[in-house]
């Protein structure tokens, strides 16, 4: 069995420069896949060279074990049975709501064409608004049925440039799960594109994070947060600080929090200098604890307080505690380390970044620009 989606080593780009260099993406039927990276760094494009409205310089892309793009070779985007979502959901506004939904069914027979529009609009809840049309919806109801729209035809991969973005918070992490239910229970495929890694996680079986058109990491969720393979997509996915360190031995590392012993992610010799990635989490709360830290920044976040805390060293950790442990700025607190795998990675970055109030020399590392020319 083939994968769904093999995308193998491809490249695309606007006149001279690379947008995307050298990526590759692989999918099995049934799987949600999300694009994740910072304005610009080639998300979309992808999208479209996957689609079809994108030619690719060098490499393959395969659906089903078909090969529909190389160099010079594209299949047209109506022969590749992919379907595309956009972020302004892009629905007909003369046509009403099943009238949107069965625009792609035009193949079908009268009877056969209403029963899928019934079966869509129940799957995503809006039988009810059947006869209205698009202004008349809100910006969730509407990307529902932009939704149900693509999935009308029964495209094998369904493409999702940024649905969400026009829709508030609360709205779109509700729609972003709903959207993996239904994908999953039509049992298609699906690449996400989005900017935001908390919808990400909602959807995701897989995850890619791209800089500056490449890829960095495809991988579970899991492994992005607890893996991740370098300090960029380390500052990308979830929060932290890197600690500058020195490896003691195999399980061994000394940095400013304290001397720590785990598991390492990777190998590297006894004296090495490394920069250590501390999660908020992996700092606990611990009145009595002999290492103390100053409070130098907080930030509100209903259930928990995320600190940012001035170790002795002078290097600045994050700490996320319960809410109801509520310290003031200034104030020294007793704290412990708990980091059971130990991610280190190689001391090799210039730009740092940080929040106004701790040390520079810390916290995880800026995306910075880069272009590259074919
Ligand atoms: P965003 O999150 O802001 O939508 P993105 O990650 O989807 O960004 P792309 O739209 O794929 O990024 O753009 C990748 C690069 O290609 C950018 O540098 C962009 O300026 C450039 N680019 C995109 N479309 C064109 C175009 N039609 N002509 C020339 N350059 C383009």
């Amino acid at each position: 069995m083939h994968p769904l989606l093999e995308v193998k080593n491809i490249s695309s780009s606007y006149g001279n420069k690379l947008a995307i260099n050298d990526v590759s993406v692989n999918l099995e039927k049934g799987e949600i896949g999300c694009l994740l990276g910072p304005s610009g760094c080639g998300k979309t494009t992808l999208l479209r060279t996957i689609a079809g409205f994108k030619d690719i310089v060098s490499g393959d892309i395969l659906i089903e074990g078909r090969r529909v793009a190389a160099e010079a070779f594209s299949v047209s985007p109506e022969e590749r049975g992919v379907g595309m979502v956009f972020q302004d959901y892009a629905l007909f506004p003369h046509l009403n709501v099943q009238e949107n939904v069965a625009f792609g069914l035009k193949h079908m027979k009268r009877s056969e064409k209403k029963r899928r529009v019934g079966d869509l609009l129940s799957v995503i809840g809006l039988e009810q608004v059947k006869h209205k049309y698009p202004h008349e919806l809100s910006g969730g109801e509407q990307q529902r049925i932009a939704l149900a729209r693509s999935l009308a035809p029964r495209p094998r991969l369904l493409l999702l440039d940024e649905p969400f973005s026009n829709l508030d918070v609360n709205m779109r992490e509700l729609l972003s799960m709903e959207v993996r239910k239904i994908i999953k229970q039509q049992n298609t495929t699906g690449l996400v594109v989005t900017h935001n890694q908390h919808e990400a996680f909602a959807m995701a079986d897989k995850i890619g994070v791209i800089s500056c058109g490449r890829m960095l990491q495809w991988d579970s969720a899991y492994n992005l947060y607890h893996r991740p393979c370098g300090s960029m997509v380390a500052s990308f996915v979830g929060e932290g600080v890197l600690l500058p360190g020195r490896v003691l031995d195999d399980h061994l590392v000394e940095c400013g929090l304290a001397v720590l012993k785990g598991r390492f992610s990777s190998s590297c010799p006894v004296g090495a200098m490394t920069d250590i990635l501390i999660r908020p989490e992996d700092v606990v709360h611990e009145d009595e604890s002999p290492l103390r830290a100053v409070v130098v920044h907080k930030t509100f976040r209903g259930p928990n307080i995320i600190y940012t805390l001035c170790l002795s060293s002078g290097d600045a950790v994050l700490a996320l505690f319960p809410s109801h442990y509520r310290h003031e700025i200034g104030e020294e607190i007793g704290i412990r380390p708990e980091v059971k795998d130990i991610v280190l990675f190689k001391r090799d970055h210039e730009e740092l970044r940080r929040p106004q109030e701790v040390n520079p020399k810390s916290m995880l590392h800026n995306e910075s620009e880069c272009h590259y020319n074919v």
